[in-house]
């Protein structure tokens, strides 16, 4: 008997170990708590979401935040510059207008779980990846999870439906026919940088597609691209979500997201036209723009900023906060800001450069 200990728990080990291999079992017990603890506080109490059906889409869970309800296509713009998009609206649906380009989300996610509805043209027209094509993307545009009419059409395998494009064909083909609403449920890890632009952990997706498992926790090998494998680019951790125009009908609805891990504050990425109207100087500040973000210097310390909305910025390394006011929309004429406590206001004190 005493032999047989010993096997029994190697076992066990060897079993935990393979799963931990295979990416099944990645977290051990939280070390902080007791079994049962007492003291540990309770999940949070919500309303789970409905399923929808062919004509009508379910109920979001309570705590989700809606990007597309059926009309308001507010959450959405131009990927280009922030603009408007011409996707149009109708009967409950957006949908993508050749030639219009991405959209993206205003507000700006990092690990999430994303809900969509997708519908590809019918009759079905052309084929392979001509055939119903787009596309969801998490890192702006930087990794997709492919949107195509694969029901009865052929196309490589790493380019079909719910396949991570050019890296990870779907498990299964679990498509239904073009013009009927399809559903992705995806859980995105975004992908961490150190300082030093090397990744510390590569971006990871899992999809269901009409509740089949298709894609588990798959490890991206950087962004998704056409006829080459790219390597990763250091990127904010949070990004806009991005649809595809790739030429083709598509037709979305209920579109929601969760988002994970930290409580959030919101982020998003703001028009470039918007954000140029900020730069300038303002008594001792000084606000420029890096991109798609705007900097201040306060106090001779350059700080990225990011927006929490319109008009009122943050930073991640001190607590400082700015919001913009006054003059006319296209160029404010003052700004508050504030380190750590109380508030300060600054008014324009030389032209835009
Ligand atoms: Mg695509």
């Amino acid at each position: 008997m005493k032999s047989g200990k010993p096997k029994h728990s190697l076992a066990i080990v060897f079993n935990v170990c393979a799963l931990q291999f295979a990416g099944l079992c990645l977290a051990a017990p939280d070390p902080n708590w007791l079994d049962h603890d007492r003291t540990r506080p309770q999940p949070p109490i919500i309303t789970p979401a409905t399923p929808s059906t062919p004509e009508q889409p379910g109920q979001p869970p309570s705590d989700a935040t809606v990007l597309f309800d059926g009309k308001d296509l507010s959450k959405w713009v131009s990927l280009a510059d922030g603009s408007p998009t011409k996707w149009i609206t109708r009967d409950g649906y957006m949908e993508c207008v050749k030639g219009s380009g991405y959209v993206r989300t205003l507000q700006n996610f990092g690990d999430c779980q994303l809900h969509i509805e997708w519908a590809t043209p019918v009759p079905a027209h052309g084929e392979g990846q001509g055939r119903g094509n787009s596309g969801v993307f998490f890192g702006l545009d930087r990794y997709e999870v492919q949107v195509l009419d694969s029901y009865g059409s052929k196309t490589y395998a790493d380019g079909g439906a719910g396949a991570i494009y050019g890296q990870y064909p779907p498990l299964v083909n679990a498509c239904r026919p073009p013009g009927e609403w399809q559903t992705y449920d995806i859980v995105y890890t975004a992908p961490r940088f150190a300082p030093d632009g090397k990744v510390t952990s590569p971006a990871r997706l899992t999809v269901f597609q009409n509740g089949v498992l298709i894609q588990n926790n798959v490890e991206l090998t950087g962004p998704t691209s056409w006829l080459e494998r790219a390597p990763y680019q250091p990127h904010p951790e949070k990004q806009p979500i991005s649809l595809q125009d790739h030429g083709n009908p598509v037709r979305y609805r209920n579109i929601w997201v969760r988002e994970l891990g930290k409580p959030a504050r919101n982020e998003l990425t703001l028009p470039t036209a918007l954000l140029d109207s900020y730069v300038g100087r303002y008594g001792d500040i000084q606000i420029g723009r890096e991109g798609s973000q705007l900097t201040a210097v306060v106090g001779g310390v350059k700080f990225l900023l990011f927006a929490e909305s319109p008009t009122r910025f943050f930073a991640k390394t001190t607590d400082v906060q700015i919001e913009f006011s006054g003059g006319d929309q296209a160029k404010p004429d003052r700004l508050t800001w504030s380190v750590g406590e109380g508030a300060n206001e600054a008014k324009r004190s030389g032209p835009k450069p």
